[in-house]
This record gives structure tokens, sequence and C-alpha cells, in this order.
């Protein structure tokens, strides 16, 4: 007999958190590991911010705020919005949540009824699935793989398109695969949806996040979408304050009222601290890091090509490499054969100490996911020791 309800009983605990978890147990014994399993960048929360957070707990900023986030910060993201991504949005049309994470949980509960379809382009970050069954939809998913840099054609996308298919999911830049979507292919994208009358959940985390490509949002190149498109953001990427939880939505009036009254009754206001800090973030970007990550995600894609049974192509954005090993398949490190990315990642943690996480949690097997938010140092070294764990495959 299964005590716990329906809702919860098939979801699985995140794959990046559980080697995460693994990570710091090694570390905790002492060993070097290089963890470049999870997506939290490794400098720190601009120090104004950080300030700004310390001052609103002295001041007394320490109370409940609207449930849908104080109105300074939603006027400030609402500029933000404007003046970064071409977007006009009024702080009604945005609801400020306790991080991305969040608010995609909120914004999934509010638009999916049950039975509904949610088109999941693949490789996706691994809670969209578990979301969107908790929201009680089923996922549809659209693979993509190297030969369109893990990005879903017009075609694919038409194709997957049902009298039930309430919404799509699109990020970019992409967590796993690092993929950034251009204007052309968004243009070609907003031409299949402009036909059906289908939510579009943009999830920009990543939106600062690239190199040498332009990142311009679904919603400013095709106004006439706006009426069903969702555009999510926060704070954990680009301002270094995964912990703080901050996150925010804009769009249509109705669907934010829904969130709104949604987070009212569940979580209550966001941390009026976290708010506080964060109203200070978004004009402290450090564009600095931009060239910090691409430095790094050069010799990364490099040394992972240089590997035997290794491909990967240079992701244009975030801070991820998502390797192809099917040429690592079969092989074996001492006496253990390698039959997965599971394997692979298992045994790249125990003989190589450098923390990965395996790609079938992200929907694409056979792939590896590495996250390059570690120091330059930690990147040359941990591209050492997997160049000596290959050497040993046999
Ligand atoms: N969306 C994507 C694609 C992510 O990679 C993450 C974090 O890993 C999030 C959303 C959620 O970030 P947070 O809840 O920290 O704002």
């Amino acid at each position: 007999e299964n005590r716990l309800s329906a809702r919860v009983r098939n979801i699985k605990p995140s794959a990046t958190m559980s080697v995460d978890s693994k990570t710091k147990a090694l570390l905790a014994e002492g060993k070097p590991v290089i963890n470049m399993s999870v997506g939290e960048p490794d400098f720190d929360t601009p120090t104004a911010a950080a300030f700004a957070g310390i001052k609103a707990i002295t001041n007394g900023q320490t109370r409940y705020t609207a449930a849908a986030g104080t109105l300074a910060l939603r006027q400030a993201v609402a500029r933000k919005l404007m003046t970064e991504n071409g977007l006009q949005f009024a702080p009604e049309q945005i609801v400020i949540s306790n991080g991305a994470k969040h608010t995609l949980y909120n914004v999934l509960l509010s638009i999916c009824d049950d039975g509904d379809e949610v088109i999941l382009p693949a490789p996706f970050w691994v809670s969209y699935p578990e979301q969107i069954e908790l929201a009680g939809a089923k996922t549809v998913v659209v693979p993509a793989d190297a030969s369109t840099n893990y990005k879903i054609t017009p075609e694919a996308l038409a194709a997957a398109i049902t009298p039930r298919t309430k919404a799509i999911i699109l990020n970019t830049p992409s967590n796993p695969t690092g993929a950034v979507y251009h204007e052309d292919e968004l243009l070609a994208l907003g031409e299949v949806l402009r036909k059906h009358d289908i939510y579009i959940v943009l999830d920009e985390i990543y939106e600062r996040l690239v190199y040498d490509v332009k990142q311009t949002s679904l919603a400013a190149l095709c106004p006439d979408l706006r009426d069903n498109a969702l555009v999510v953001n926060g704070f954990s990427k680009a301002f270094a304050m995964t912990g703080w939880r901050l996150g925010y939505v804009a769009g249509p009036t109705d669907v934010i009222k829904a969130v709104s009254s949604l987070q009212s009754h569940s979580t209550g206001s966001p941390s009026s601290i976290s708010q506080a800090a964060g109203l200070t973030a978004l004009s402290h970007f450090d564009p600095s890091v931009v060239e910090t990550f691409m430095h790094r995600r050069d010799v990364l894609v490099e040394g992972l090509n240089s590997l035997p049974g290794v491909t990967c192509i240079v992701p244009e954005g975030a801070f991820y490499a998502f390797p192809d090993i099917s040429g690592v398949i079969g092989k074996s490190y001492e006496g253990r054969t390698i039959s997965s990315a599971n394997d692979y990642c298992e045994l790249l943690l125990e003989a190589a100490l450098v923390a990965s996480v395996p790609g079938d949690a992200f929907g694409a097997p056979n792939h590896v996911r590495f996250s390059y938010a570690v120091s330059d140092d930690q990147v040359a070294e941990a591209v050492d020791r997997m160049r000596q764990f290959h050497q040993r495959l046999s």
C-alpha cells in the first residue's frame, strides 16, 4: 500500500542534486574532487547587493511584502525588461518568486489542466518534466541532436503540436547544452507558434551568459505572440545569487494574476531581504564574468574534443559543455565496462575525481554535462585528469 499521493509518487529526486551530494561526501573525506556537476556560478554575489540585503535586515525590511513581490522590485524588473529586452510590462504583469524554479512551477500550475500536453525540446533541464507532471500535464518531448546544435527545427515543433498542446517551454541559452537560439531560428519557431493558441514559456535565466552571439527574447521578436508569452528569469545565474532564491515571470495580466493568487496561498511573499538585495543587483551586473566563462569554455571544449571517443559542440551560452561520449561506450577501465553515461560519470568521479552529470536525466543518453563554473585552474586540471583517465581506457 502506498501512503503517498499519486501526485508525488513518481517524482524522481533531482539527478544533479544527487551527484552533488555524492561529490560533497567525497570532498568531506578530503578528496580533491573538481565539482563540475552543479549549475552554480563560482563567484560571489555583487557586494552592493549583499550590503543591500544586510541593510534590509537592520532597517526593518523584515516583514511580509506584497505576495507578488515589492512594488519597487517589480518596477525595477519592468525597467530591466524594457531597457535590456525591449519588452514592455507593467509592474502588475510581474510576479517575483523564490527562484526561477519556483516561478516555473507557479506558471505551469496556473496554465495546465489534467491531460494537457506541454512540448519540451530535449535535451532539457531536469526539473521541467517533473514540474509538468506535478501540474497534471503530459510532457511531449521534441528531440534535437548535435546536427542542429541541439536546437529544435520549426518542422519538428509543428509535428509535435496537437489539439491538447497547452504550452511549449523554450530554454535559451540552454541548460544542459549551452545552445542559444539565434534570431532567425526564433522567428521560424514563432511562425509555427502563431498558427496556434499555445503558451510560450521562455526560460531566459542564462540570457546574460552568451558568447559571440546575441541573445534576443522570442517575445520581443514576435510582438504578436506577447499575449501567450511568459518570460521567466531570475537572479541565480547572472548575479551569483543562487542561495537568495529570487526569480520572476512577466506575462499577460490574467496569467500573472493567477500566479500571484496561487503564490499568495502557497509560499506567500518571497523573502523581503532577498528582494532588497535583488533590487540593487539589477544595476550591478559584472560583464567581466562573461569573458571569464568564455575563456573556461574554450579550454574545456578544446580539451574534451581532444579525448578519444568524445565530441563536443561549442556551446554559445550558459556555463555548460555537453559532450557526446558514445565513442567510449563499450570501453573499460580497470576491468569495469562503460555501458552508459552513468557508468562513465561514476568512474570519472572515482578514478579522476571529476564530478559531472550523466545526460539521461536531461533526456540525452550518451551525453555528459560538465559545468565550467569552477576556477580557471580547476578547468585546466579537470582536462588533465580526464586525459589521463582516457589513456587508461581499453
Ligand atoms: N531554469 C534553468 C534552465 C536552470 O538551469 C535553473 C537552475 O539551475 C533554473 C531555471 C532555476 O534557477 P533558480 O531557481 O535558482 O532561480
